[in-house]
C-alpha cells in the first residue's frame, strides 16, 4: 500500500478546462507534481493561476478534462480532497478582533482535532507567534499575519498545502521570515507545497520544480536549473580597446554560437559572445581576445526571470551593462 502511495502524484492534471462564461481561464493544460515536492506555479496575470488552485482545493469545479489531487478527483471526491489540503488565500482572511490563538483554535475545532491546545501552541511557536499569540491580530504586521495564516492551514495536518502568492506585498524581512518557515515545513520531508508567484528570486530560492502557464495553457514545466540550461548558454560581453578581427577570432573559439558587436560613441567596441558553459570557456576566450586589449568583461547567465520571459514571449537578450 504504501508503495503505492509513494507513486500516486499529489497532484495530477489532464487536459483541464475551465470557463468562466465566453473567458477560458483553463484550456487544455497537463501538470504533474510528486508527493513532497516543493512546487511553484509562475505566469503573468490572467494565466489561471489562481483558478488552477480553485480547481485543485475543491472551491471551482472544472468544466472538461480531469484533475487528481493524491489519486482522487477533485471534482467527484469533495470532502475527501478538502481534509488533504491546507489553503491560503492571496488576500488575508483574518478577522482583525481576534486573536492569533482564537483563530487557530477556531480551525481546530473546525476540523474536530484532538489535542487541540497542544497543536495550536505547537503552531504558534512555529512561526514565533507565541509572545503574540493573545493580542488580535489587527495590530500584526503582514508578515505576522501571513505567517498566522500559513500554521492555520496546517493545522489539520494536510498532505498537500497550497499558497497563492505567499509574500505579495511583504517587506524584505518579513518574506525572508515566510520563507525560512516554508523551507522548514518542507525539510520535514512528507507535505507537498504548492505556490504561486510573480516573485521570480522567490521561485528560483524555493521551488524544486516550476511550471509557467500562459493564457491557460502549460508552456514550461521543469526544474528552475533545466529550464535555465534549455535557453541555450551564456552570454559573455568583452569590452575591448581595439576591436579590428576580434568577432572573427572570437567565433573561432569553441562552444561559440554568436558574437554580436556594439561601437559606442567614444569607439569603445563591446562584444556579446552567445556561449554554451561560459565559466569553462571563459579563460579560452580571454585569451582569443588578448591582443584587442579587454577593458572589462562580464559574464550574463540566463536567470528564471529570463526563461519567464522566453516562455512567455521575450527572447532572452543579454541586460545592458550596468
Ligand atoms: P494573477 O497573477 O493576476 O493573480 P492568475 O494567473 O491567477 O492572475 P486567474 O485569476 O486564474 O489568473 O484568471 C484567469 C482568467 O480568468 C482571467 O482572464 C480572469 O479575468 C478570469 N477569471 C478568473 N476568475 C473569474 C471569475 N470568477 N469570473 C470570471 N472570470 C474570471
Amino acid at each position: 500500500m504504501s508503495a503505492i502511495r509513494e507513486r500516486t502524484p499529489a497532484i495530477e492534471v489532464c487536459d483541464l478546462h475551465k470557463r468562466y462564461g465566453a473567458v477560458e481561464a483553463l484550456r487544455g493544460l497537463d501538470l504533474e507534481v510528486p508527493q513532497g515536492a516543493f512546487f511553484g506555479l509562475l505566469g503573468p496575470n490572467g494565466a489561471g493561476k489562481t483558478t488552477l488552485i480553485s480547481v485543485l482545493a475543491t472551491l471551482a469545479r472544472p468544466s472538461a478534462g480531469r484533475a487528481r489531487l493524491l489519486g482522487r478527483d477533485v471534482a467527484a471526491e469533495r470532502a475527501a480532497v478538502r481534509r488533504d489540503i491546507g489553503i491560503v488565500f492571496q488576500e488575508t482572511a483574518l478577522d482583525p478582533a481576534l486573536t492569533a490563538r482564537e483563530h487557530l483554535d477556531l480551525h481546530a475545532r473546525l476540523y474536530h482535532l484532538e489535542d487541540r491546545r497542544r497543536r495550536v501552541a505547537e503552531s504558534l511557536a512555529l512561526v514565533g507567534l507565541d509572545a503574540d499569540a493573545d493580542r488580535p491580530v489587527r495590530g500584526f504586521s503582514g508578515g505576522m499575519k501571513r505567517g498566522l495564516e500559513i500554521v492555520r492551514g496546517l493545522l489539520h495536518r494536510p498532505r498537500v498545502l497550497f499558497l497563492d502568492e505567499p509574500t505579495l506585498g511583504l517587506d524584505v524581512a518579513a518574506r525572508a521570515a515566510i520563507w525560512r518557515h516554508l523551507r522548514q515545513l518542507h525539510a520535514r520531508g512528507d507535505l507537498t507545497i504548492f505556490l504561486t508567484t510573480h516573485s521570480m528570486e522567490e521561485a528560483d530560492s524555493l521551488c524544486e520544480r516550476i511550471a509557467i502557464l500562459d493564457g491557460g495553457r502549460r508552456v514550461a514545466a521543469d526544474t528552475p536549473s533545466a529550464l535555465k540550461r534549455a535557453l541555450g548558454g551564456d552570454v559573455v560581453v568583452l569590452t575591448l580597446a581595439r576591436a579590428d578581427g576580434a568577432d572573427l577570432r572570437l567565433r573561432g573559439v569553441e562552444g561559440v554560437s554568436r558574437v554580436r558587436r556594439e561601437t559606442d560613441r567614444d569607439g569603445t567596441t563591446r562584444l556579446q559572445v552567445a556561449v554554451s558553459d561560459g565559466p569553462r570557456r571563459l579563460p579560452a576566450l580571454l585569451d582569443a581576445a588578448r591582443s584587442f586589449e579587454v577593458l572589462e568583461v562580464t559574464l550574463q547567465r540566463p536567470t528564471l526571470e529570463h526563461v519567464f520571459l522566453h516562455h512567455t514571449g521575450h527572447p532572452f537578450e543579454p541586460a545592458e551593462p550596468r
